[in-house]
């Protein structure tokens, strides 16, 4: 009776090995299937994601001048272009030069592909396989909601027979509730009010307009999260603060509602869009068009970090750099040596995009609050909105009793980039 017993329980565990074996098996070999034909390796040193773009640089220990990168699986071959340095007998590739752009992932259709680098000389075409020369290991990310729908991508790194490859992995799935599509960031709030003017206080109308867009954007079908939902203080960093909300959400876009003041330009008012640096600025430049075209507001007579109409970008300048490492000195820690001129300017574009915008508010500066998603290679593409000028009394009427149209022109400029 024992004897009968042990024989059928090692029946039953040599069958569920059997299954998983199979099953694993059955992924492995399409990957195995399609790693066949790649010979020789590339090495990978960062792979990102900004907003909804994939992004990665790498490099070929040999002299190459026609390389594409290749996303293959057994129906479907993608081919992207690449930028390549040649120096030394090394070959530096890139996707991409601007942080939005790049390889789309919405508009990767479901499966499994392996991602790997081709090369066509006049006599033969090369394949080069992938292998990590990062820190990092793997990103996930979900599409926008669209119908009422989501794809899981995930991209990491994997081994079969010895060879390193790239993966990526597409596939319908719930979306997780943490997860969201857009933020929508209220600037200043509680104790901080921001601008004021006759009464009003800038924190109350950024929660307006942020509680108004959330509304409309929601009615597409989008999931938006706002970082303060009341008037309220909200810290910086940490948990669930206004830097830390588009990562823990894995947002692909962020907005942050500002009003504008100053002492010079009382008369002129106008609407500028903060943009990061290195970004295509498409969609800020529409953004602005919209607002001026569909309010009564126009494009801002302020001339400092304008790029284009409407449109601002501001790095940081000498003195800002000797602000930072005099602090430094003051606190007794090390200046953040990831400040360069080539940083943006304002935190909420720049901190909330991980590595890809060089964040660097990392844990040196124990006394202050600091950026737990600074190293992260996965941000999300930020902007900073200063609708209007409230010390212009024609510009702050203007901000007060045309919300819709603001609103509805954000929304329109929305959609038009996010493709929805
Ligand atoms: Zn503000």
């Amino acid at each position: 009776m024992k004897k009968i017993i042990i024989v059928f329980l090692i029946i039953f565990i040599v069958g569920c090995n059997k299954t998983a074996q199979e099953n694993n098996g059955k992924v492995l070999s399409e990957y195995e299937k399609l790693l066949d034909s790649v010979q020789e390796t590339a090495f990978i040193d960062s792979f990102t994601i900004y907003g909804r773009y994939f992004n990665l640089t790498g490099y070929l220990e040999k002299d190459v001048s026609n390389l594409s990168l290749v996303l293959k699986n057994e129906d479907i071959e993608e081919e992207y272009e690449l930028i390549l340095e040649n120096t030394d007998s090394k070959t530096s590739f890139q996707t991409t030069e601007l942080i939005n752009q790049g390889i789309n992932l919405e508009k990767i259709t479901s499966g499994n592909y392996i991602i790997f680098l081709k090369e066509i000389t006049d006599d033969k075409i090369s394949y080069y396989t992938l292998e990590n020369a990062t820190n990092y290991t793997n990103l996930d990310y979900y599409t926008i909601t669209k119908d009422d729908k989501n794809q899981k991508i995930d991209i990491a790194f994997d081994k079969i027979n010895d060879k390193n490859f790239l993966y990526l992995k597409a596939n319908v799935e719930k979306l997780p509730e943490d997860i969201y599509d857009i933020v929508i960031d209220p600037g200043h709030g509680g104790i901080d009010v921001g601008a004021n003017k006759n009464g009003y206080f800038e924190s109350n109308i950024n929660l307006e307009y942020a509680l108004l867009l959330e509304e409309k954007l929601t009615d597409l079908g989008l999931k938006v999260k706002l970082t303060r939902q009341t008037d309220e203080s909200i810290d910086n960093y940490g948990s669930e603060g206004r830097v830390s909300v588009p990562y823990e959400t894995k947002a692909k876009l962020m907005l942050s509602i500002h009003m504008n003041s100053s002492l010079y330009n009382v008369g002129a008012g106008g609407v500028e869009i903060y943009v990061p640096n290195h970004a295509d600025i498409t969609f800020a430049k529409n953004l602005a068009e919209e607002i001026v075209s569909n309010t009564s507001t126009n494009y801002s007579a302020n001339v400092s970090n304008k790029i284009s109409s409407g449109v601002y970008l501001r790095t940081l300048s000498m003195a800002d750099l000797e602000d930072i490492k005099e602090s430094a000195l003051e606190g007794g820690y090390e200046p953040y040596e990831k400040a360069t001129l080539d940083s943006t300017y304002y935190y909420i574009i720049r901190e909330t995009g991980g590595i890809v915008t060089s964040a660097y508010v990392d844990s040196r500066n124990k006394e202050k609050e600091w950026n737990h998603y600074y190293a992260s290679n996965h941000g999300c593409e930020a902007y900073l909105l200063e609708l209007g000028y409230m010390n212009s009394s024609s510009n702050l009427d203007i901000l007060l009793t045309e919300k819709d149209e603001y609103v509805n022109a954000i929304v329109s400029s929305v959609r038009e980039y996010l493709e929805i």
